[in-house]
């Protein structure tokens, strides 16, 4: 039967607020398969292990990252509320999809951006779709305290994750997984910055099993980057520093929401550095042909190392018990490569990589078949 996709809204009506369904702002957002990586399951079986592994590979949103799904609820809520303008505090992606979805809306958009480098990708799409681009001298937590005040003493809509219609329409990941693969994997992992991403997954998680469409939940383990760890570190970060700018957060908004969702699921927190970033980054693009930002790259770089140390191992075996079959895994990688694309041209030591200029030849199929070494 025909069926065009229509947002993750409609498509999951019955798991989504009243109040968010009335005047429905979408581009499509969601819908997105998972791909099965036979490179990275290879990888897993030179440390003995054997699993089915997963990426939700959320750079396929309209905007190119996971922010549209939450982005449909915030900007239909405010839709239906008549609000006019909206703003949010970003380390890019956020930006980008608020931008898209309030031009869609029929509303203007501002939004706050810290200090420093903004990706190249993000920074082009707010100004396409007509945002106010404000960059504040301060970092991104700076930057969200001041939307959150403008939000409570003049007449514009606060769009970032605390804002909870963002959440309830996120959640959707969740229920498009266990749609496809028939009930939750074993273990999830996703990279965290703000927090909302882990904490929406859980939700959805729970609310599918709970209404019978899945047996089981799966266990959330979530990577912060080590210069950028409040969690792990179990305090806030004044100067938060990391090449993965999109977790480049020193005090989740939905810090309480995340260690609710992992303590529950039976899950973990871990950091990993910028070179293991990097690493997984490579591997993701050059042997599973999926090309992410840095940012998305830490859940996979978690994995690789709690495989290493034999973790992976561990939960597998105690998971055993209660689930049979092949060990499932997912991992987010929640923004396209498209967006920061400068990091596929340097290796993980930040020098510029070999190959990556083009190679200038002659105009002629013999000079070409020369170089190509056919
Ligand atoms: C926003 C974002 C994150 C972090 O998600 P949180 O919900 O803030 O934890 C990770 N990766 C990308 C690409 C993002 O845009």
């Amino acid at each position: 039967m025909a069926h065009i996709w229509r947002g993750v809204i409609n498509e999951y009506a019955g798991y989504i607020p009243e109040h968010i369904k009335k005047t429905v702002v979408t581009l499509g957002e969601g819908g997105i398969p998972l791909i099965r990586s036979s490179a990275i399951e290879h990888r897993l079986s030179n440390f003995g292990l054997q699993a089915e592994v997963y990426i939700k590979f959320e750079g396929r949103n309209p905007t190119g990252s996971f922010k549209d799904r939450g982005m449909t609820g915030a900007i239909s809520a405010e839709k239906a509320k008549g609000t006019s303008a909206v703003i949010c505090a970003s380390t890019g992606n956020t930006s980008a999809s608020a931008a898209a979805y309030a031009t869609a809306a029929g509303m203007t958009s501002a939004v706050l951006v810290p200090d420093g480098k903004i990706a190249t990708g993000k920074l082009a799409q707010a100004i396409a779709h007509g945002a106010k681009l404000l960059q504040v001298d301060g970092n991104f937590d700076d930057c969200l305290v001041i939307a959150r005040g403008l939000a409570e003493n003049y007449n514009v809509g606060l769009v970032n994750s605390v804002n909870p219609n963002r959440l309830q329409t996120q959640k959707t990941a969740s229920f498009e997984i266990v749609d496809e693969l028939g009930d939750a994997p074993w273990v999830h992992a996703v990279p965290v910055g703000n927090a909302a991403n882990i904490s929406a997954y859980w939700m959805g998680y729970k609310e599918y099993s709970d209404a019978g469409n899945a047996v089981n939940k799966p266990v959330m383990w979530g990577f912060q980057a080590k210069g950028s760890a409040p969690i792990v570190d179990g305090r806030r970060v004044e100067n938060p520093e990391t090449i993965a700018t999109a977790i480049r957060i020193g005090n989740p908004a939905s810090w309480n929401l995340a260690t609710a969702a992992v303590e529950e699921s039976g899950g973990l927190f871990d950091a990993v550095t910028d070179e293991e970033i990097l690493v997984a980054h490579r591997i993701l693009s050059s042997e599973a042909g999926v090309f992410v930002e840095p940012a998305s790259a830490a859940p996979l770089a978690g994995l690789l190392k709690k495989a290493e140390h034999g973790k992976l191992k561990m939960a597998f075996d105690e998971l055993a018990q209660i689930r049979t079959g092949i060990p499932k895994i997912v991992f987010t990688s929640t923004g396209h490569g498209l967006k920061d694309p400068d990091w596929a041209l340097y290796d993980v030591n930040l020098k510029p990589k070999e190959g990556s200029q083009p190679i200038k030849v002659k105009n002629s199929i013999e000079a070409v078949a020369n170089i190509l070494e056919l």
